[in-house]
């Protein structure tokens, strides 16, 4: 990842590279600092390699807070774009933003590779299986697989009731979708590499309402969409339990906050309701009516 990036930095005259990391995630860092360091020693480049640490919070890897982070920023809160970072970034500095997929798939090219997989993204993508699973196992997919042959990787390889794409991720029903960002994308699923199993006894409805209330917490509260939208998406979830369920209201607010928010907080925080009402429309009737499918809820 490092040595791509070094060649990223040169092609656009940066002069430094930044690694961006939680600070729960000590292995990661150590080994990324042994690494900068054996690159030091061998390149005769002047471009130094730091390492920073943001806190452990969601909203931090959403990219122009991560600049605040890096700039020592303890109030977190996202930038209005434009401009975006490759105008004005660190320090005001233009600066290239890029996970670790995208510089080691770099990596893979600059080596002359073939990547395989498909042509619209090729090579791989990582995906962390976790949820209701005896413990979470991270695997390696080819982007013409799809989502299920990660299932093979883990004990009950036969569950496909999900959340796909980390925290703010798609509930779907199958797994049968392409390990590719155009398959998730039409899937209405998140490409943060995370497929989180549902087992039987765990309630959609709730599911939704839980990630609706991390949001209405979790967000930097710059904008209204985002801020208030989030309040009021929690409050018409609440409703369904007391027998409303405003469906085209729901609809609505995630319209608005999807497409009014200023950051990809707000525009993702909607995406585990909408999908859950697409998915699962008669577990939420049928909570309006005073009953729990799976019994996991007091209605
Ligand atoms: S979308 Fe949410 S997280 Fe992003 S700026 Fe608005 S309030 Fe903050």
């Amino acid at each position: 990842m490092l040595d791509p990036a070094i060649a990223a930095a040169n092609a656009v005259g940066a002069t430094d590279v930044v690694v961006y990391s939680n600070e729960t995630e000590t292995l990661a860092r150590e080994r990324v600092a042994t690494a900068a360091d054996a690159l030091a020693d061998e390149l005769d480049v002047d471009i130094p390699i730091r390492v920073v640490v943001g806190p452990d919070e969601y909203k931090a890897g959403e990219p122009t807070m991560a600049l605040e982070a890096i700039e020592g920023n303890h109030r977190l809160e996202a930038r209005r774009t434009p401009p975006g970072p490759d105008e004005y970034g660190i320090d005001g500095r233009p600066t290239l933003v890029h996970t670790p997929r995208t510089f080691a798939q770099l990596g893979r090219v600059l080596a002359g590779d073939e990547l395989d997989g498909v042509a619209s993204d090729p090579g791989t993508r990582l995906f962390t299986v976790a949820g209701d699973v005896a413990a979470p196992t991270t695997v390696e997919l080819s982007t013409d697989d799809t989502l299920e042959t990660a299932l093979s990787a883990i004990e009950s390889g036969s569950r496909s009731v999900a959340c796909v794409g980390g925290v703010f991720g798609g509930v779907t029903r199958t797994l049968d979708v392409p390990a590719n960002a155009a398959g998730l994308a039409s899937a209405h699923l998140g490409t943060n590499g995370v497929i989180e199993l549902l087992d039987e006894s765990t309630c959609p409805v709730a599911f939704a309402g839980e990630r609706a209330a991390f949001a209405k917490e979790e967000n930097c509260g710059r904008c209204v969409p985002c801020r208030e939208g989030s309040k009021q998406l929690v409050e018409l979830l609440r409703d369904v339990y007391s027998g409303e369920y405003k469906d085209g209201m729901l609809r609505e607010l995630v319209r608005v906050m999807r497409e009014t928010s200023v950051c990809d907080f707000g525009h993702d925080a909607t995406r585990p309701v909408s999908t859950a009402m697409d998915a699962f429309g008669a577990e939420f009737s049928a909570h309006a009516a005073g009953r729990c499918p799976t019994g996991d809820c007091d209605v």
